[in-house]
């Protein structure tokens, strides 16, 4: 399996000099089976690229796994060429929400308000899917689904194929205790329900661990310096000590932290590096850890 970065910037496209190395995009990564099927993980601005690279082999057919449908991930579905030309075919898969269908979501962004193309209009053979939490099967990638902790409904994907496995975390951050925070329980009632919710939020932290276990690649959220991570605690984003730690529980053998901060420079990418590795040697750790670059390929 092949895994190829078409954006990795999180939250808001983010051009110009200072981010040129690590690349400027929103989320969009290409996975190849070594047969050559292709499956697309989300759709921020990332996914314009992927689709002009796809226009020599036409017609394309691909699944697209959304992870869910915050804007970073979806901006770039409107200028997904494949999506204008007959012939092509994708299956789309996205969280369920409650009250609308995945598809409606999508549509929603092709309101003529915002976009002079209506999803009707769209040439392609589109299938939406929405999908749960659990095992899918979709063409020859076995795609393992779980919720992880982001302030909407977002889906985690543990692929495999070819003997590999490989993960993608979406967006997400350390389940912690919502209810006391910092504060200290008063009486015995609040002691008691405080210890439930400790240990609820432990086993919550413990699946995430055990869903990236012994993965090849894992491509983790860490948007944040667990220094810069307290006043940003509930926004959905880990800081990267963060997906160091677990992914080292997980024994992931290479782990690229992704969803760079649209703040966050190449300078301040390359300085961090070198302390993360220097802190993995001295633990004896053999993982692999690199940050996210654009038009970078790994190969599985
Ligand atoms: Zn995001
Ligand atoms: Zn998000």
């Amino acid at each position: 399996m092949k895994v190829k970065i078409w954006g990795c910037r999180g939250s808001l496209p983010t051009p110009g000099p200072k981010t040129v190395k690590y690349g400027g995009n929103t989320t969009c990564y290409e996975l190849r089976s070594d047969s050559g099927e292709l499956l697309i993980i989300d759709a921020g601005s990332g996914i314009r690229e992927l689709g002009l690279a796809l226009l020599p082999e036409l017609p394309v057919r691909s699944h697209i796994v959304i992870s869910h449908t915050h804007w970073d991930h979806i901006m770039g579905y409107p200028f997904f060429t494949p999506l204008y030309i007959p012939g092509n075919s994708f299956d789309i898969y996205g969280p369920i929400h409650f009250n609308f269908s995945f598809e409606d979501v999508m549509k929603k962004q092709m309101d003529y308000t915002f976009f002079p193309v209506r999803m009707e209009e769209l040439a392609a053979e589109l299938k939406f899917h929405d999908i749960k939490e659990g095992e899918h099967q979709i063409g020859s990638f076995h795609v393992q689904v779980q919720y992880m902790n982001h302030p909407v409904l977002c889906l985690g994907f543990r692929i495999q194929v070819d003997g590999k496995t490989f993960v993608f975390t979406g967006d997400t951050e350390p389940y912690f205790d919502t209810v006391y925070g910092d504060r200290e329980p008063q009486n015995e009632e609040e002691r008691e329900e405080k210890e439930e919710l400790d240990a609820f939020v432990q086993s919550q932290n413990q699946r995430v661990i055990e869903f990236l276990r012994d993965a090849d690649l894992v491509i983790y959220d860490g948007a944040y310096t667990l220094e810069e991570y307290p006043p940003k605690k509930g926004w959905g984003h880990s800081p990267m000590e963060h997906c160091i730690e677990t992914s080292l529980e997980a024994n992931v053998k290479k782990l690229i932290i992704t969803h760079h901060d649209p703040t966050r420079t190449d300078d301040q990418l390359d300085e961090l590096l070198p302390g993360f590795l220097a802190d993995l040697k001295s633990q004896g750790a053999s993982m692999d850890l690199e940050f996210a670059v654009e038009g970078q390929t790994h190969q599985l």
